[in-house]
């Protein structure tokens, strides 16, 4: 048996790459969700991974959730923090309930699963922790503030928790994808997505492969001199 990997929102989309990618490695993968049964159904029986459902944004029922996980397959040494969510609209209309539900499934979320698992991690002397960001976290993005502040955090949370974690062979990274052919992206509307594209330099969308790619390089036992670094996956859109 592989390592025990829980992927977060890992039934669709770039989650599911990650799932998959990490199942096809050896790990040991538990994809987590939030309410989509139907897709959770489906992406089980196509890949047999288990999935489990807990809303990311709720301590207690993460610790609650991760603590069964545990039960069932044993301690968990990989953690991809990869849930997300976007409730955009400029400040001018944005609602407090955007801006909070945002920040709390793409940020508090990963306090709420970190917090889960690195007691473990530190008394077992081995972690990996992929935090999933974005190219909007690093350059803002127009009607965002509530998505880029989430982001921009998750880069702050991952060099801090990397410090924590150094001495004890507990790795914190964070990968930031650049727009990927997800549902998040085919809700934006065609016309903005293709003055985007034309933004990318390598001219295309990125496939939830090329993010997979990276967050495997990184949760591999021989990166343990890779922490607190943050990998860019974006076609060359944005460079820093
Ligand atoms: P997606 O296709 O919309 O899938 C989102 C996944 O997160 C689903 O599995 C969903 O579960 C789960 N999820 C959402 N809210 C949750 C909650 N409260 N609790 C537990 N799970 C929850 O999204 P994606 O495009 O693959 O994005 C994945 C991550 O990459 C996100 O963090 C996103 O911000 C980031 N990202 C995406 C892009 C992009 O272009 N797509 C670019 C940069 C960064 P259900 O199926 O149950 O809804």
């Amino acid at each position: 048996m592989g390592r025990v990997a829980l992927v977060t929102g890992g039934t669709r989309g770039i989650g599911e790459a990650i799932s998959v990618a990490l199942k096809g490695a050896g790990y040991t993968v538990i994809a987590n969700y939030g309410g989509n049964d139907e897709a959770a159904q489906e992406f089980t029986g196509r890949t047999g991974i288990p999935a489990f459902k807990f809303d990311v944004s709720d301590y207690d029922v993460v610790q609650d959730g991760i603590a069964k996980i545990e039960e069932e397959f044993g301690p968990i040494e990989v953690l991809v923090n990869n849930a997300g969510i976007t409730r955009d609209g400029t400040m001018y209309k944005m609602n407090f309930e955007k801006w909070d539900k945002v920040i709390q499934t793409n940020l508090a979320s990963c306090f709420n699963s970190c917090h889960a698992v690195v007691g473990g991690m530190r008394e077992r002397g081995f972690g990996r922790i992929v935090n999933i960001g974005s190219v909007n976290g690093q350059a803002g993005q127009y009607g965002q503030v509530n998505y880029a502040a989430a982001k921009s955090g998750i880069h702050g949370f991952t060099k801090a928790l990397a410090l924590e974690g150094a001495s004890k062979g507990i790795t914190v990274n964070a990968v930031a994808p650049g727009y990927v052919a997800t549902d998040m992206v085919r809700a934006v509307p065609e016309a903005v997505l293709e003055k985007i594209i034309k933004t990318i330099p390598v001219g295309r969308l990125g496939e939830p492969e090329d993010i997979a790619r990276s967050v495997l390089f990184l949760v591999a036992d021989e990166a343990t001199f890779i922490t607190g670094s943050t990998l860019s996956v974006n076609g060359g859109q944005h460079m820093y």
